[in-house]
């Protein structure tokens, strides 16, 4: 975690607990948001909290959430804010949170960043939000090249990260797929989605006096990517 002592060890007193942070990891469909925030927890050792993950999931093991959302996801169409709020909520319940967290694919609307806002206020955690910066071409390419294994989950992706033998997961060996929502008219959709009603959630936390911190995402590999991102957050 960033040193945010506030110099009670100098002054003879035991030190501070040092702040838990709200990492906020935002960009669109593509941007590494994934890959970023699971280095980011690894380092840190603060959970990542990816709701595409949690969605996922529970279609998984086809509980209600899961029957109620599964289309949507399908179809890369934005879940309702109540129930992605309702989860985040839950999630940020539980005790490994206490010492921090990253946001993964959260909040994606306006309604969303408010009722997280009011989460971290009643909290008393401040956010730190990391936009990673893509092209728009750049962010097609990706999307149209990742493929995934269906056994492991393991992402690959045919022009920055393929695997060792092709179309076949290094790990298992089986027979590489592409994710429904990756789907060139699906990726239409969800970039779609990002300009209306995610991008805009940027001008809202200007406005609300919160800085962003900028990340140019789109030709590094992504330890170069998590480099920079590792800078930042220890320099801020
Ligand atoms: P992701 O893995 O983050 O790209 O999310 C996959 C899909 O899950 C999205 O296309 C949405 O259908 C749904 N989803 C994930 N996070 C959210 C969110 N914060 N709000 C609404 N829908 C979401």
């Amino acid at each position: 975690m960033p040193n945010t002592d506030s110099g009670g060890e100098r002054a003879g007193k035991p030190p501070d607990k040092p702040q838990a942070l709200a990492f906020v990891l935002f960009g669109s469909p593509g941007s590494g948001k994934g890959t970023q925030s699971k280095l980011l927890g690894q380092l840190l050792g603060i959970p990542q909290i990816s709701t595409g993950d949690m969605l996922r999931e529970h279609v998984r093991h086809g509980n209600a959430v899961g029957t109620a959302v599964e289309e949507k996801l399908k179809a890369g169409i934005l879940v309702k804010d109540e129930v992605v709020n309702a989860l985040v909520e839950q999630r940020l319940a539980e005790s490994d949170t206490a010492r921090g967290f990253i946001l993964d694919g959260y909040p994606r609307t306006a309604a969303q960043a408010e009722k997280l806002c009011g989460m971290l206020a009643a909290r008393g955690i401040p956010e730190l939000v990391i936009h990673l910066v893509v092209d728009y071409n750049v962010i097609i390419a990706r999307l149209t090249g990742r493929r995934q294994c269906p056994v492991c989950g393991t992402l690959y992706n045919l022009v920055s990260r393929a695997p060792k033998v092709s179309g076949a997961c290094d790990l298992e060996g089986a027979k590489l797929i592409v994710r429904e929502d990756d789907r060139e008219s699906v990726i239409r959709e969800r970039l779609e989605e990002y300009g209306h009603q995610t991008r805009p959630i940027l001008d809202y936390f200007r406005e609300k006096g919160k800085r962003i911190y900028e990340v140019d995402a789109s030709h590094d590999p992504p330890e170069a990517v998590f480099r920079k991102i590792e800078v930042l957050i220890r320099e801020r």
